[in-house]
């Protein structure tokens, strides 16, 4: 059994009969305002436990709880099609996933990326790189996509960005963004564009993203760490050069 970002949930909101239990008022965190997950035993209410299926790699399915339900939960919400192009927008953590996600969904897939991971961003399923610190290169994909997927907590050329979508086309974000955003509504209010964002997903997204990931092989990047080296791993995280999650083993 795994549990992800919310260890319960009020059960009886309008939300979460919805099943939009992600975003019931009521919500508790496991690691926010609570004890967290690093320890042999930990509380949670039943419905924010989730069973894993067969054939998972047990350390791949912590990243798929937090990260991958981050990015899995648009492609679900937004009723994204195989023929759907999507784009992701950093190749870290959340997008790696999201590359891998994207392509085995069906849709054509273009990562936005700094210059050195465009490579590794196509052997993750990108079908096309973009140099994310270059406008003029992001001008030539106006009008190109149905969905972008951000990851990234960086400030950006938002105006540009928006170009890329599709008449209809969503910006959806996922990472935190540092600053406040700036945007130009008159290109989106022409192509009827939209701004979104969301937290992880509900029990029920969480369920079928493990299954969907069993079934297509996809594999978080991680880097693996004993319990006992936990300040080790944690130095390796500040330093923003982990590829892409680090992983925690219990001694
Ligand atoms: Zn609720």
């Amino acid at each position: 059994m795994g549990l992800s970002w919310h260890k319960g949930y009020c059960n009886i909101c309008d939300l979460c009969i919805d099943g939009d239990h992600n975003l019931c008022p009521e919500q508790e965190g496991t690691i926010i305002g609570n004890h967290g997950g690093f320890a042999d035993k930990v509380r949670a209410k039943d419905t924010s436990v989730i069973k894993i299926p067969e054939g998972l790699d047990f350390n791949a399915v912590g990243p798929l709880l937090c990260g991958g339900i981050t990015v899995f939960n648009p492609l679900m919400q937004y009723d994204i099609k195989p023929t759907s192009r999507v784009a992701v927008i950093g190749i870290g953590g959340l997008g790696h996933l999201a590359l891998q996600f994207a392509n085995a969904w069906g849709c054509e897939v273009t990562a936005f990326t700094s210059e050195s991971k465009m490579e590794e961003a196509k052997e993750m399923g990108a079908h096309h790189s973009l140099n994310s610190r270059d406008d003029s290169e992001i001008e030539k994909a106006a009008g190109s996509f149905d969905l972008i997927i951000s990851t990234v907590n960086v400030d950006m050329n938002w105006d540009v960005v928006i170009k890329t979508l599709r008449p209809k086309g969503k910006l959806h974000f996922v990472g935190l963004l540092e600053a406040p955003l700036e945007i130009s509504a008159a290109p989106m209010i022409m192509a009827q564009n939209s701004l979104s964002g969301s937290p992880v997903g509900s029990p029920a997204t969480l369920r079928k993203m493990l299954d969907f990931a069993a079934r297509h092989n996809i594999q978080p990047v991680t880097e693996t760490y004993k319990m006992s080296e936990i300040n080790e791993a944690f130095e390796r995280l500040e330093s923003g050069n982990a590829r892409y999650r680090v992983v925690l083993e219990r001694d």
